[in-house]
């Protein structure tokens, strides 16, 4: 996978140089090239921004030096062989970024981010672009951030872990939170390791016990009680089609019961609690 990102402070993607990223790269799994937009900028001042049309506070990036970025950037990749551009725009205004769009991007063989800073964009950028690209605006939590990178760190983290070959044990990110699969929607429960015992804690009895399928229900269960307390929303939207029997049996010992349209929701009495 190939990876543009058109940034005010290269420095600040430092950190895909590390670790899964990192070593990524270092393997030619990812080619990730960070652009300063400033050199795209042509006055003295290497300006990027100016005042919004309208009045308001804050300044808004222009879309010239945007312009030019992207269209190197894509004439660059165009020539080294890269295909199918997607334009990942982070933006508190965009889609909620989840483990399902991480699945989408994943699959797509070349990602160029755009994240702004002060008040975004000039619309037009995105705009241009969207007649020619995949453009995909991102937020990735309902709460605004001083600028992009952060955005950008995130997501490319999320995306690089599960490019085949990127993950030690290729099976492990199907285990996640949020995965497609059988444990779709329901977060992952707790997880032990080496040693047994610590300050007196020990650790599940079934996790010894050997058994491949009471362990996997121990561990279903524990992620429908972890998502009850920590993600209620997830089970209330969940098609009750996805649930077996012993699923049932656990909502309602957790204090929740089918409605009248099938789907889960807490029972009056535990609501009550
Ligand atoms: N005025 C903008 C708004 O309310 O939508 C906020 C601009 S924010 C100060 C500057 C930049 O940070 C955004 O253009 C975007 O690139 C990035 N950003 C801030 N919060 C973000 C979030 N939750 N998800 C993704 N990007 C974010």
């Amino acid at each position: 996978m190939r990876i543009d990102v058109v940034t005010i402070f290269p420095e600040y993607l430092d950190p895909l140089n590390v670790s899964l990223v990192g070593k990524a790269r270092a393997r030619g799994q990812l080619d990730v090239r960070v652009h300063d937009l400033r050199q795209w900028a042509h006055d003295k001042h290497n300006t990027v921004d100016d005042t919004p049309y309208g009045g308001g506070p804050g300044m808004v990036m222009k879309t010239g030096p945007w312009g030019e970025a992207l269209d190197e950037s894509l004439a660059d990749g165009y020539e080294a062989g890269a295909h199918l551009p997607a334009l990942v725009v982070p933006t508190p205004s965009g889609r909620p970024f989840t483990q399902r769009l991480a699945v989408e991007l994943s699959a797509r063989p070349w990602l160029i981010f755009t994240p702004a800073r002060y008040e975004g964009i000039d619309t037009r950028v995105t705009e241009e672009y969207a007649t020619r690209l995949p453009v995909y605006e991102v937020s990735i939590g309902d709460y605004v951030l001083a600028g992009g990178e952060a955005a950008v760190l995130v997501i490319t983290e999320a995306v690089a872990r599960l490019l085949p070959g990127v993950l030690g044990n290729a099976e492990s990110h199907q285990d996640d939170s949020f995965a497609p699969g059988p444990m779709a929607d329901l977060l992952e429960g707790p997880v032990y390791t080496k040693p047994p015992q610590w300050r007196g804690r020990g650790i599940p009895e079934v996790l010894l016990s050997g058994h491949h399928g009471k362990i996997a229900r121990w561990r279903r269960d524990e992620a429908f009680r972890r998502t009850v307390t920590n993600r209620p929303d997830l089970i209330e939207r969940c098609d009750p089609a996805a649930f077996n029997k012993k699923d049932r049996e656990m909502l309602s010992i957790l204090g929740w019961q089918p409605g009248p349209d099938g789907r889960f929701g807490r029972s009056p009495e535990a609501v009550e609690e």
